[in-house]
């Protein structure tokens, strides 16, 4: 069933710590309920994606938009017979390592740590979590997960430099991720395109009027369903042809990284690693639609007057109690004290913060800054 470029999971370079089989799930199925099952996945259903107060209970969070990815993700690695149990953990725990308040709350959380001549990256926090702040297990610290979903979550949407990373040794810095990997980045792009416009449209921060001008492709498949459902609410055309860009880009994405993998006699897994690029790709033509979703929501609503106050509040919020910890680190948690004998303590407020949910923040901002919005 498996394709010869896809991870075999008996291949696995296998886990820190041996641990023996399952009875009937494989290491990737176990791995995939390990970060099902910790607190940094739970933590993602108060977490915000695009807003951070809730105009409405039918807009994504992270938990949910996690599990919008990993479904499109399952469907696309099915398609190209990769390895569906491994794609679909590196889906789950792809935004694992993000901090609360989205964009702006990583953004604030790299601006206070480069004022120490450090840096917040969320991919790196990603590893940290599995690899050690998650306790769950009594024969070791951190999820013990395989060697290939840490190498997804480190490798799934950058590049790292061995001489800048050298930390990073093991998860061969020369070599391309698996295409289980590959995808992830591009599953995530094809979840997030196509949620905030429906999230946008729904918090009439933008109108289908709007839409149907800026985004070409969306404008396309919108002719089309006018055509077979002329009388139906502007709502359900809305869904019928978001639903539409949808596919396009999946399909494109599994035809066109095909084509990739038969232009380039791409046959196993070593090829994969050792091709010039990545394999996994929209075609030209689709990829420039993507970015042209990708550059309307950035115009007219990652960026759109009614989200500066909370985006302002946001970052307020994260420097502000950053700041307070770093003067007053006493007031940390009697846990991130003890690891501040061992690590920087920029460092260590980072962690906590990065940790937090939405609501958390926020009550421990009222508790050490004074309330809100103040
Ligand atoms: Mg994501």
């Amino acid at each position: 069933m498996l394709s010869g470029y896809a991870v075999q999971v008996e291949q696995s370079r296998g886990r820190r710590f041996p641990e023996s089989r399952h009875a009937y799930r494989n290491d990737f199925q176990r791995d995939r309920d390990r970060v099902v099952h910790s607190r940094a996945f739970r933590r993602l259903e108060d977490k915000t994606q695009v807003f951070t107060r809730r105009y409405s209970d039918h807009f994504r969070n992270r938990l949910t938009h996690t599990i919008e990815v990993a479904q499109i993700t399952r469907t696309v690695a099915g398609a190209l017979g990769l390895n569906v149990d491994l794609a679909e953990t590196l889906a789950l725990v792809h935004d694992i390592g993000h901090p609360p308040f989205g964009h702006a709350g990583e953004k604030a959380l790299d601006t206070a740590m480069r004022a120490h001549g450090l840096f917040f990256d969320h991919n790196l926090h990603a590893l940290r979590i599995i690899e050690d702040f998650e306790q769950r297990y009594a024969a070791f610290r951190g999820l013990n997960l395989t060697f290939e979903v840490r190498e997804g979550i480190i490798k799934h949407s950058r590049d790292y430099d061995i001489v800048q990373y050298p930390e990073l040794a093991e998860y061969l810095l020369d070599q391309r991720p698996p295409l289980e990997a590959q995808i992830i980045d591009l599953t995530d792009e094809i979840g997030y395109n196509t949620a905030d416009l429906d999230d946008g449209y729904e918090a009439h921060l933008l109108t289908l009027e709007q839409i149907r001008a800026g985004v070409p492709v969306f404008e396309g498949f919108f002719g089309e369903v006018e055509r077979v459902y002329p009388d139906v609410a502007d709502r359900l055309k809305f869904n019928e042809t978001n639903k539409r860009v949808l596919n396009r880009l999946a399909d494109d994405l599994i035809s066109n990284t095909r084509t990739r993998l038969k232009q380039s006699r791409t046959e196993s897994l070593a090829d994969v690693r050792t091709h010039g690029s990545r394999l996994a790709a929209f075609s030209a033509e689709v990829d420039a639609e993507r970015q042209q979703i990708k550059d309307f929501l950035y115009d007219n609503l990652y960026y759109s007057p009614a989200l500066a106050d909370e985006k302002d509040d946001a970052e307020r919020i994260v420097s502000d109690l950053f700041a307070f910890w770093m003067k007053n680190p006493s007031a940390l948690p009697h846990a991130y004290r003890e690891k501040a004998g061992q690590e920087s303590l920029p460092r260590v407020i980072c962690d906590y913060i990065a940790g937090m949910t939405d609501h958390y923040i926020v009550d421990q901002y009222e508790k050490y800054c004074g309330r809100e919005g103040h």
